[in-house]
């Protein structure tokens, strides 16, 4: 994995005279990491450079977000993005709105299991389960240090049945655990699935496209996997186990990248209405 801002010729050489399509994640790519969900708040600078990116007739933005819809789109607030939400499973933006079909009975066995979650995992303090409609997260941010394993045992020994029948999927985040559809449909999917929407394709169509995919999260990995070979993927953090290509140190970087696009002529973009 190379330090991206040390490659930035060859970055800039691929990005020149292209159509360029900016997946990001939100938590941990764009805001930094906050001890709760609800206080991430975008930086208003970064969000000044979104709005310019979306403004660009040769860019295209989607934000793409484990948390829900409605959630991240009222964080971001913008109206030329694509938002998705739910790892994928619901998708907003100009001209596409998109629910991934679920097996009939989800709803009902989530309600149950998170139900069972509630109760099992009471005893813990700074324990939080959050209902997103498609899934249920359990953010163990808060806890007591020494409670962690406790905590995963407990979540893992309620789920454990659902898991094996195949009712519902777990997955792993930053210290939370997800209950989410048994459906292989992820980030990397969702992406997939905008990049070869047809009306897409028709306003691309003159130039090639160069999808960017920047995420910190293992939920991002499915995007990273699904663009390889085809776009640049950027890690945010450090690791050794991604399959991204670049990465960079910090949502700071992440900014800098996105300014970067915006002013460094290499990149084929013009910025003309530049305040
Ligand atoms: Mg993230």
């Amino acid at each position: 994995m190379k330090y991206l801002f040390s490659e930035w010729k060859n970055v800039g050489k691929a990005l020149k005279n292209k159509f360029i399509y900016l997946f990001l994640d939100y938590d941990g790519t764009l805001t930094p990491i906050a001890r709760t969900p609800d206080i991430a708040v975008i930086p208003k600078k970064t969000k000044d450079l979104l709005l310019r990116l979306s403004n660009i007739p040769n860019c295209k933005v989607a934000i793409v977000s484990g948390r829900t819809l409605k959630d991240v789109s009222k964080r971001i607030g913008l109206r030329n993005i694509v938002y998705v939400g739910n790892h994928g499973f619901e998708i907003k933006g100009p001209k596409i709105n998109f629910k991934s079909p679920l097996p009939p009975y989800y709803k009902r066995t989530l309600k149950e299991v998170k139900v069972k979650l509630e109760k099992n995992l009471s005893s813990f303090r700074g324990v939080f389960i959050e209902d997103k409609g498609f899934s249920l997260s359990v953010h163990y941010r808060m806890a007591d240090k020494d409670d962690i394993s406790s905590i995963k045992a407990g979540f893992y020994n309620t789920i454990f049945l659902y898991e094996l029948g195949n009712d519902v999927q777990v997955k792993r985040g930053k210290m939370l655990l997800e209950v989410r559809p048994p459906v292989s449909w992820n980030k990397g999917e969702a992406v997939s699935w905008l990049l070869g929407r047809r009306s897409f394709a028709r306003r691309s169509k003159k130039m090639k496209v160069m999808p960017v995919y920047i995420g910190d999260d293992v939920t991002d990995e499915d995007a990273f996997e699904s663009l390889k070979d085809k776009g640049i993927t950027i890690f945010v953090g450090k690791t050794n186990r991604t399959k991204a290509r670049f990465y960079l140190k910090n949502t700071e970087e992440v900014a800098q990248f996105l300014e970067a696009i915006l002013e460094n002529p290499k990149t084929g973009i013009l910025w003309r209405k530049k305040r």
